[in-house]
């Protein structure tokens, strides 16, 4: 049995890796659970699945935890530190980091430090710190195995190429609810029509970068540092029926990609149980319902968010740090209604040309820049008129 720690198991990720674990009780054991603050979802959790630790981050929640799993024997702890403590828990074999943004690195560190493989639905770690995250792993001899669609494509497609190089890479994007839409258009979008995504159930915030187009520019990044790549290999290329899921191009011109119905549970599932394939009852591809596949190059020039990854990515250091933080504070406003579509981008621009730019950056600088950007993505959400 493999045993498994899921860091965020109440949201859209986590919930759906424990329809695979109950799906296949006799391959997965659960032994850590947490939630960001989601207690009567996790409570539920924690009594189907009896892990032996459930973290509840939100402090407030404690009590309420501990009381209704005080019959069974589950040790409850709380707080963001009681994350990177579960990471490196000895009775695990891996860790799911579906935690929602760079909240995600110190766990990660701590789980690739105890040599736990990671099944990383986290890309906001690579895109922070992806350098020192893969040097880690390295370091640790710890596999990161990724459960982001595209990448779980791409890594599917080098499986039996360790000897092959890659000429290029495609990342599929399928152009979210906004694809062809003008600047005009978008500068009156409201967070309803933002989280109507066409073709994949996710977490509000993935969506919303996910219209934004930040969501391929964030997986451009994370794909650079799983798959070791220069800038300049990587290509994103629209698909919008979104079931070929990322393309490999060899130094012979041979290109492979991945495809199926877009269901997260399939890259899930490959990465919990990696290297072997797991049989199941998902929806299964019929070429009838899509006799026509279609491709366009993104529009970087209406959504700036994709241009600005790649510029971070180049101007690497903390840069890529900066453009996330600034992103999670953009789009939370977003979410409330505090801060236009078109001005997300203005704020991330802003921050990546004021905060002091650091080439080679140690875990304290990502720390600082992390807090800095915030702090200045905060503000600049205060003064801007919606
Ligand atoms: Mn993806």
């Amino acid at each position: 049995m493999k045993r498994i720690t899921i860091l965020g198991s109440t949201g859209s990720i986590g919930t759906q890796a424990l329809e695979v674990v109950r799906d296949h009780p006799t391959t997965f054991k659960v032994v850590v659970l947490s939630a960001l603050k989601n207690s009567a979802l996790l409570i539920q959790q924690a009594k189907e699945f009896k892990p032996a630790i459930v973290v509840i981050c939100d402090e407030s929640k404690y009590s309420e935890v501990k009381n209704a799993l005080s019959t069974l024997n589950i040790k409850v702890l709380a707080g963001e530190a009681a994350l990177s403590e579960v990471a490196a828990y000895g009775d695990s074999d891996l860790v799911l980091t579906a935690l929602m943004g760079s909240v995600g690195l110190k766990p990660t560190i701590a789980a690739i430090k105890a040599g736990k493989n990671i099944a990383l639905a986290n890309k906001e770690t690579l895109v922070v710190a992806g350098e020192l995250i893969t040097e880690l792993a390295a370091e640790h001899q710890v596999k990161i195995l990724p459960v982001d669609s595209e990448h779980s494509a791409i890594f599917q497609c080098l499986v039996g190429e360790e000897q092959n190089e890659i000429e290029k890479i495609y990342l599929t994007a399928s152009g979210g609810p906004f694809l062809g839409k003008t600047k005009d258009f978008l500068s009156t979008v409201k967070k309803e029509q933002a989280l109507k995504h066409p073709n994949w159930v996710m977490g509000a915030k993935i969506t919303i970068d996910s219209a934004s187009l930040m969501n391929k520019g964030l997986e451009v990044i994370e794909a650079k540092w799983l798959f070791n790549l220069d800038v300049d290999q990587i290509e994103v290329i629209v698909h919008p029926q979104s079931i070929i899921h990322s393309i490999v191009q060899f130094t012979d011109g041979s290109m492979k990609a991945q495809m199926g119905v877009p269901d997260m549970k399939l890259p899930i599932q490959y990465a919990l149980n990696y290297p072997d394939r797991l049989k199941n009852d998902f929806k299964r591809f019929n070429f009838l319902d899509y006799p026509n596949f279609s491709f366009q190059t993104a529009d970087m020039e209406t959504f700036r968010n994709l241009n600005l990854a790649f510029t971070s990515l180049r101007k690497g250091g903390n840069m890529p740090c900066i453009l996330n933080a600034a992103n999670e504070i953009v789009v939370e406003a977003f979410l409330k209604d505090k801060i236009g579509f078109l001005q997300m981008s203005d704020v991330i621009e802003q921050c990546m040309e004021e905060i002091s730019f650091v080439e080679n950056p140690q875990l304290s600088d990502y720390l600082e820049t992390d807090k800095h950007s915030r702090i200045l993505a905060g503000e600049l959400v205060t003064k801007s008129i919606v």
